[in-house]
């Protein structure tokens, strides 16, 4: 029997009517909404579209915009003042610094000086931490929107065998800590992982994010499996996944679509970030 097809927009357009209620409750007691600050240095036209999706899907639910658009050659010291300034604003919850950042700028410090309870992407070296102890914390959105996806379609996984190929600090990693924080049993493949398809093959919950098309194929899905495909990619036929879709959806229970898988749950959770944020400053 073919695979049930996960339904991303579906679970996103879920999850962004409970943050629009959310926010609304918040506003009534507060008098004012959360606000999410975006930054946006340079005019990469990707990120452009990116951040302004973004702020549209933000102001949708009633989230507050604070908005920085920086020259492209703005300075370290430009870019630090300008997410300083929304450190102390107590009317931005969330702070989202758009990376790649141009090239002669170091995204990654840039990053780290966002305050952690402010840190909507979970980027920074203090959200890994409270993440990896498990503690109260912003974790990244995509992950967060995996294990969104996989309660939504009630796949156990607890005492699971959940296989993560990639081991980035935006997907990977953080992916692989969640689900061992739900009592999974996880093994982490990359690059330089002998047999894949061996390892791969023994998962139960299987999550590709790797940047590479259709990599993981019917060999490495093992039957029954929940997989997740996390990769986007832009090839001549089309975007693709990381998953040779056809393939393994003969051989699956559960698989992500791509597009409508994954994609739309990573704004999703962002907004859900923003509330999470807001209510952690006010621990
Ligand atoms: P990355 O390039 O930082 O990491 C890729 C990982 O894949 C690395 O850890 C590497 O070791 C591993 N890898 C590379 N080749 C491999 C191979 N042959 N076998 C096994 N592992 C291999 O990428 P990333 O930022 O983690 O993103 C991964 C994919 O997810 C990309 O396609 C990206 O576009 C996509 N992505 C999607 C969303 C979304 O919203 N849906 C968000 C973030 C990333």
């Amino acid at each position: 029997m073919p695979a049930t097809i996960i339904n991303g927009r579906e679970v996103a357009a879920r999850v962004r009517g409970e943050v629009a209620r959310e926010v609304a409750a918040i506003t009534e007691r507060a008098g004012k909404p959360p606000g999410l600050a975006t930054i946006l240095v340079g005019d990469d036209p990707a990120s452009a579209i990116y951040i302004a999706n973004k702020r549209k899907a933000s102001a949708e639910v009633g989230i507050a915009d604070f908005h920085s658009p920086l020259a492209p050659h703005s300075s370290r010291a430009e870019v630090a003042a300008v997410i300083e300034e929304f450190n102390r604003d107590p009317d931005v919850s969330g702070i989202l610094l758009q990376l790649p950042v141009p090239e002669g700028l170091d995204g990654a410090a840039l990053t780290a000086t966002i305050l952690p309870e402010k840190d909507v992407d979970g980027l920074t070296a203090i959200s890994a931490g409270r993440l990896m102890h498990g503690t109260p914390g912003l974790r990244p959105a995509t992950p967060l929107g995996v294990i969104e996806l996989l309660d939504s379609y009630d796949v156990a996984l607890e005492g699971a065998e959940a296989v993560v190929v990639g081991r980035s600090n935006l997907v990977g990693k953080p992916v692989a800590f969640l689900l061992l924080h739900r009592n999974a049993t996880v093994t982490i493949c990359h690059s330089r992982t002998r047999d894949l398809a061996g390892v791969c093959s023994r998962a139960d919950v299987l999550i590709a994010a790797v940047g590479s098309p259709e990599l993981i194929d019917a060999d490495h899905i093992k039957r029954g499996a929940a997989v997740i495909d996390v990769g986007i990619n832009r090839t001549d036929e089309g975007l693709r996944g990381d998953v040779d879709f056809d393939a393994a959806v003969e051989r699956a229970a559960f698989i992500t679509p791509v597009p409508g898988g994954v994609g739309p749950m990573t704004i999703a959770m962002l907004l859900q970030n923003t509330v999470t944020a807001y209510n952690l400053q006010r621990r």
